[in-house]
């Protein structure tokens, strides 16, 4: 089946993003939107993810358990689990790898954590933007190995993105699915491109549109999906 998603959104934990899109207000939005799943893909962290699946649970919206990785070569890679305990793992050797640089909110942002209903119960300390010591390669073998999947994050943008950084397309890893930034998806370079909003407030999160074919509406069915790459469309 064809379902709409939005597989790339921040929350208030990425320095970054608005101070309102906490999860249950990220999921709700998708719920008025009529999205199908959604992913929150804070930088190098996933600790809000519990709210936001208690939230797709309430609202009946599918939330893939995704962070948004920024590698040794300063590429932001999005990386997707079936469940919460694989994307704390993935964390957990995220933040071994990076160093602890104390987040300046009044210049970097807040970095705000919420509890699974949404209630403010402090910030992450560690500056999440940092990239970490992990290469592409050694975070798509790691999210592989957990069940998950890794897909490189808007592309064709200019900074911390695959294209301009490396100047070409890797034959290793094997990147069956990339993010296209801004762009209709289309299929270029022979993969799955997909597109996602990357949105740091509430209105940017894309409305019905992008849809992805998959077997079933869960993050495993998602991440098969993204795993299949092109393949997958036919
Ligand atoms: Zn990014
Ligand atoms: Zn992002």
């Amino acid at each position: 089946m064809r379902i709409a998603v939005d597989l790339h959104i921040h929350s208030c934990l990425s320095p970054c993003a608005d101070n309102d899109m906490t999860p249950w207000n990220i999921v709700g939005m998708a719920k008025v939107k009529g999205l199908d799943a959604v992913a929150i893909c804070d930088h190098n962290s996933v600790g809000n993810l519990r709210a936001a699946l208690k939230a797709g649970a309430e609202y009946g919206v599918c939330v893939v358990p995704g962070m948004e990785v920024t590698s040794r070569e300063d590429i932001h890679l999005l990386c997707y689990f079936p469940t919460l305990a694989q994307a704390l793992q993935m964390q957990a050797r995220v933040e071994d790898s990076q160093p602890f640089i104390q987040n300046k909110a009044a210049l970097f942002g807040e970095q705000i954590l919420v509890d699974e209903d949404d209630n403010r119960v402090g910030q992450t300390e560690r500056l999440l933007l940092t990239a970490c010591e992990l290469t592409l390669t050694e975070i798509a073998a790691l999210a592989q190995s957990l069940g998950g999947v890794m897909v490189p994050a808007h592309i064709n943008k200019g900074a911390n993105s695959l294209l301009p950084i490396l100047g070409f397309m890797p034959e290793e890893p094997s990147l069956p699915t990339v993010e296209i930034y801004g762009m209709q998806p289309h299929s270029a370079l022979g993969r799955l491109c997909i597109t996602s909003s990357d949105a740091h407030q509430l209105c940017d999160i894309l409305e019905q549109g992008y849809e992805l074919l998959v077997e079933e509406v869960t993050p495993q069915g998602i991440i098969q999906a993204l795993k299949l790459g092109q393949a997958q469309s036919q």
